[in-house]
């Protein structure tokens, strides 16, 4: 098996990345954002909207649990992706866990990269189906149809952390001081990518697969 892990800061596109390399690998994406805030707990509620790291604790009852409630479906893939860990120095030992449950004969990092500026520009056009979880983004990644999600038609909403701007600056700050050096101890093993993640999201996909020797022209041209 291999395991991608993506990273980077928010607004960074981790969630369609991953899509699209799940799409590519016939895999699930796992997100660690989104199982939190599928998470039924006020607390963890409550820490996402100040935009905040959940901690170690969290992630193992939530993220690591699900994960282990999947084991038997997730075992079946070859590849499987995860976004949205490590945030921080305790995480790298539920990482360490998620590794030994799975044995991966092959670990990329990516590191998605980019300006403080993009990720604010990008923060005001992110939208998400409230149904299926879908992302979309008014700039780069817009619905069909005006906010309305292409696979259900349910009408979109704006994610509730990311509604500040001053969040997004505290949250990219955290991620540039404490959390990108949390990565990069934990990737020190593994094969790490530095990505552009700057533009469209088909000229970041191709990076990422170029940086990975992977095939993409099935998914995009
Ligand atoms: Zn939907």
């Amino acid at each position: 098996m291999r395991i991608i892990f993506l990273v980077g800061p928010p607004l960074a596109g981790k969630d369609t990345q991953a899509g699209l390399l799940a799409k590519l690998f016939n895999t699930q994406a796992i997100s660690a954002g989104e199982i939190l805030r599928q998470a039924d707990d006020e607390e963890v509620k409550r820490i996402m909207k100040e935009g905040k790291v959940v901690g170690a604790e969290v992630l193992k009852r939530y993220v690591l649990g699900w994960i282990k409630d999947h084991l038997n479906i997730l075992r079946k893939h070859t590849t499987l992706i995860i976004t949205g860990m490590p945030r921080a120095k305790e995480d790298l030992e539920v990482l360490d866990e998620i590794v030994k449950l799975f044995k991966p004969s092959h670990v990329d990092i990516v590191v998605l990269d980019i300006s403080l500026d993009t990720a604010k520009k990008r923060l005001k056009g992110r939208y998400i189906c409230p149904k299926c979880g879908r992302v979309y983004n008014i700039y780069t990644a817009p619905p069909k149809n005006d906010l309305l999600c292409d696979d259900d038609k349910t009408p979109l909403v704006r994610r509730i952390d990311d509604e500040e701007e001053g969040i997004v600056e505290k949250r990219f700050n955290h991620y540039i001081t404490e959390e990108l050096p949390a990565v990069l101890e934990f990737a020190r093993p593994f094969h790490l990518v530095k990505i552009n993640g700057e533009g469209s999201i088909n000229e970041v996909f191709k990076r990422i697969c170029k940086a990975l020797f992977l095939e993409c022209d099935r998914i995009i041209r």
